[in-house]
């Protein structure tokens, strides 16, 4: 990975090929920069220096060692091109700004500044209040807080709500456990019955207290570090909280699993009428961000509906990899080539690890298996090692002493 200078990056360097410029670095972008790097010039633009991988989140906050092998660097990334650590504040159509003002022109972007989570479920954005280096410690203030709490309220049942919730009964036999849903199904309301019959085995049998279809209002606090991606920190402290039906949830220690916040504010100057109203970018099929045939949007932003995982962020970029040498036979990408494609699916597919051993998932074509398969598929390892070895086995940045 090399420096770069703080000057103004002009498009089509020497060497002939075009500059593609990435933003964000996430499950989406750095598929992208990894599949055009021979091709082409490529720029990664991530505002952390580190990769989450946030599939193995839930289970981090349970054993904080799991920052050795989760956070990474993107030192081995790239051959080629390069990735530049740097937060964007703008997008035009003809370049991208950073927060230092520098620009960078491009013949072709893709944006794939997907989405932030409540801590500790994806990465924060990391600023000088809260550097890359406070994360081990980050990690285990939540260990610690969950080993001291006696009761644990998660507000959220989604699919991250409902694997936190394994993981913590995994290590805590004894520990009350409350799931409160506002939905009448865990997990979502998409999947078939036989998958909700596994969903409601693994809580029962772990003995989960579930609560549906009743809501808890969101602290302003919580709701604004969401959307800025700001780390939150937990305390233990008894409470009484009180839900919408007037149900009463006594917990010392609350998580909010309410799901995400998109990132396209970036955008929204000169592309605000490419945005819809949940700030979702508007793309065709093949993922080009409407009236702008070299600019593409992939991975959650898209407003593609389809579930917004990192196995569709991971598809976007494959098509759009795809299309990039056919815009290049253009001129000027007049008239526009037929382009590859996404094609969406419209049958879900998902897995819910509960714990290393359990879980469920439920196949696109309605097939749907319990945990023998699904310990095998995600649980035993929530994907930590395919995930580093995609990112071309990077050396920890991370080192925990063994105590
Ligand atoms: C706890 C949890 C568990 C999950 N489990 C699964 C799973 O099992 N399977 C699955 O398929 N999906 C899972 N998902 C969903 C998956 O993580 C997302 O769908 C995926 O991360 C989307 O990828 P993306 O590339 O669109 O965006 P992201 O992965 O969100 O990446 C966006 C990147 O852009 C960067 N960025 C944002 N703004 C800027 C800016 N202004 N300048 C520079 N960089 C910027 C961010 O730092 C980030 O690195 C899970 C999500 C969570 C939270």
């Amino acid at each position: 990975m090399s420096l770069v200078p703080k000057y103004h990056i002009p498009a089509r360097k020497e060497n002939g090929k075009r500059n593609v410029v990435i933003v964000g670095g996430g499950f989406g972008g750095y598929s992208a920069a990894k599949l055009l790097d021979k091709d082409y010039n490529v720029i990664l633009v991530e505002r952390n220096k580190l990769f989450y991988n946030c599939i193995a989140a839930v289970r981090v906050p349970l054993e904080p060692r799991l920052v050795e092998t989760t956070f990474l660097s993107y030192d081995n990334l790239l051959k080629n091109g390069y990735v530049l650590i740097a937060n964007v504040k703008e997008i035009s159509p003809t370049c991208v700004l950073l927060d230092d003002d520098q620009s960078i022109s491009f013949d072709y972007l893709i944006v794939a500044t997907g989405t932030n989570n409540t801590s500790p479920f994806k990465a924060p954005h990391f600023t000088e209040s809260f550097g890359v280096d406070q994360v081990p410690l980050y990690f285990q203030s939540i260990c610690d807080a969950i080993r001291d709490s006696s009761s644990v309220l998660i507000v959220g049942g989604g699919s991250v709500g409902v694997e936190f919730a394994g993981e913590i009964r995994e290590k805590y036999k004894d520990k009350r456990i409350t799931l409160l849903h506002g939905g009448n199904r865990l997990v979502n309301n998409k999947m078939n019955e036989k998958f909700y019959a596994q969903v409601d085995r693994l809580v029962q049998s772990h003995n989960i207290n579930v609560i549906l279809n009743e809501r808890l209002s969101t602290p302003q606090d919580i709701k604004d570090k969401l959307k800025d991606g700001v780390c939150h920190t937990y305390t233990v402290e008894k409470k009484i909280y009180t839900t919408d039906q007037g149900t009463q949830i006594e917990a010392d220690l609350v998580f909010y699993c309410i799901g995400n916040s998109v990132n396209t504010s970036i955008l929204a100057t000169h592309f605000s009428n490419s945005l819809d109203e949940n700030g979702r970018v508007i793309v065709n099929l093949s993922l080009q961000i409407q009236g702008h045939s070299n600019i593409f949007a992939i991975g959650d932003i898209t407003n593609i509906p389809e579930f917004k995982e990192a196995y569709n962020a991971i598809y976007h970029s494959r098509v759009v990899c795809k299309n990039l040498p056919l815009l290049d036979k253009c001129n000027d990408f007049q008239p526009s080539p037929t382009l590859y494609q996404h094609v969406i699916n419209p049958k879900p597919m998902i897995g819910i690890s509960f714990g290393k051993t359990d879980g469920c998932v439920q196949f696109q074509n309605g097939w749907v298996f319990g945990a023998f398969l699904t310990k095998l598929l995600k649980s035993n390892n929530l994907l930590i090692n395919r995930v580093a070895k995609d990112l071309n086995s990077p050396k920890p940045y991370f080192h925990l002493n063994n105590n």
